[in-house]
């Protein structure tokens, strides 16, 4: 579903993706793990086109990412074909990223009635449904600062849902939360898993890697360093760097 190739990004004279590869099957869910700085974030957002990548390609539903092919030709997509490809892709932050002055409910209904078209009844429908997959029905008609940070990321997680993405990218979706806020959140990210979404994690939760992840990617200094079966990455990579910092966040 999602294949990266060669994918390099440089920020001024600083290489943030040093031709990095990698493939995520559909119903797949991969762990990207790494030390500060290595490019976890950059690379998930070249993937959902908030950052332009500089060489290598991205394809994620069949598609290359911000490029269409005419005969044998690339040329750069404009505003409205990347935001048509960004539909597909949900993307869950940090933080939570909400809209304050809208409720729950209104936060996910936003998307499927303004971009995707769908009618105020249908959204409120599939959305209260998606409230209530993520154990917020009784939290639909509150804002997000009547909320706990768990529960602002569920709803974030119901809302990225509300767009009927194919893929969803999680950026350390449990870092900001209290500790015991964090396991409301990956119990409904294991759901999604048991589901069959597609889905890249960005994440420090070891045990969710470990458990519910099938392969895990180490990324060190804008490069991926070593990528396969999450049990063997774990346990026993093959690249010191990446067994010095599994010993180190354990
Ligand atoms: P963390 O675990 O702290 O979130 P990360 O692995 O997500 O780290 P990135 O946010 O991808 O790391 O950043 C990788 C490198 O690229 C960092 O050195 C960062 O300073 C640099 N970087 C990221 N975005 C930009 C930008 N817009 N302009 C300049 N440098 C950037
Ligand atoms: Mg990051």
């Amino acid at each position: 579903l999602v294949k990266a190739v060669d994918v390099s990004k440089t920020f001024g004279d600083f290489k943030a993706l040093d031709n990095v590869n990698l493939e995520v099957r559909k119903g797949e869910v991969c762990c990207i793990i790494g030390p500060s700085g290595s490019g976890k974030s950059t690379f998930l957002r070249c993937i959902n086109l908030l950052e332009r990548i500089d060489s290598g390609a991205i394809w994620a539903n069949g598609e290359l990412i911000g490029y269409r092919r005419e005969g044998d030709k690339l040329y750069e997509m404009n505003d409205a074909q990347i935001a048509r490809q960004r539909r597909g892709i949900g993307m869950v932050f940090q933080r939570f990223n909400l809209f304050p002055h809208k409720t729950a409910l209104e936060n996910v209904t936003e998307g499927p009635v303004h971009v995707l078209g769908e009618t105020p009844k249908a959204a409120r429908e599939h959305a209260l449904a998606l409230l209530a997959s993520v154990g917020l029905a009784e939290k639909a008609g509150n804002y997000p600062a009547e909320l706990s940070g768990g529960q602002q990321q569920r709803v974030a997680i119901a809302r990225a849902l509300g767009m009927r993405p194919s893929l969803i990218l999680f950026d350390e979706p449990t870092s900001a939360l209290d500790p015991e806020l964090v396991s409301e959140v990956l119990d409904v990210m294991n759901d999604l898993a048991a589901s069959g979404m597609t889905m890249i994690v960005v994440t420090h939760e070891m045990g969710f890697a470990r458990n519910v992840s099938n392969n895990t990617a180490f990324m060190d200094g804008g490069k991926l360093i070593e990528h396969g079966p999450s049990a063997r990455i774990l346990s026993q990579p093959d690249n010191p760097r990446t067994a010095d910092f599994i010993r180190a966040v354990r």
